[in-house]
């Protein structure tokens, strides 16, 4: 179905971190960050809109897990945990994974930005939301 399924289906090999029978953990190739893990469920679903209730549930509650143990054998800082929907988000593998990115230090190869924008209207903003 997709680079991910052949990778859970054993046909691309990967460094596999944690498996039960729903969920996998590898290292992502790119490592952008030391450690930089990829935590997706068996199943195929396109992103996490899609993803069923359950096995969502299940897959943030290894990513939990997984990050814990990252921590103690790393000694990261922090991390950035984050799944990108679609591809004006960045999303290149159309099978949901979370990416957890450990964070050492202020010049990691990894930042993210929020950057403020002053002309907003929170008010209209948030009739568009409630209405
Ligand atoms: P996205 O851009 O969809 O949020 O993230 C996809 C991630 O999958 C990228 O960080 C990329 O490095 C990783 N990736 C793509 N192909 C492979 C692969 O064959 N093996 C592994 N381990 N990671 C991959
Ligand atoms: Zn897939």
């Amino acid at each position: 179905m997709c680079i991910f399924c052949d990778i859970v289906n054993k046909k691309i090999p990967c460094f596999n971190i944690y498996e039960d029978d729903k969920v996998l953990a590898f290292l992502d190739i790119s490592q952008t960050t030391p450690y930089h893990t990829l935590v997706i469920p068996k199943q195929h679903y396109t992103n996490l809109l899609e993803c069923d209730d359950e096995i969502l549930a299940h897959l943030i509650k290894k990513v939990k897990e997984i990050a814990i143990k990252i921590q103690e054998k790393t000694n990261c800082k922090g991390f950035n945990i984050l799944s990108n929907i679609n591809e004006i988000a960045g999303q290149s593998v159309f099978h949901i994974h979370f990416h957890i990115i450990p964070r050492f230090d202020q010049n990691d190869t990894f930042s993210i930005q929020f950057n403020e924008n002053k002309d907003t209207n929170l008010e209209e903003r948030l009739q568009v939301l409630l209405k």
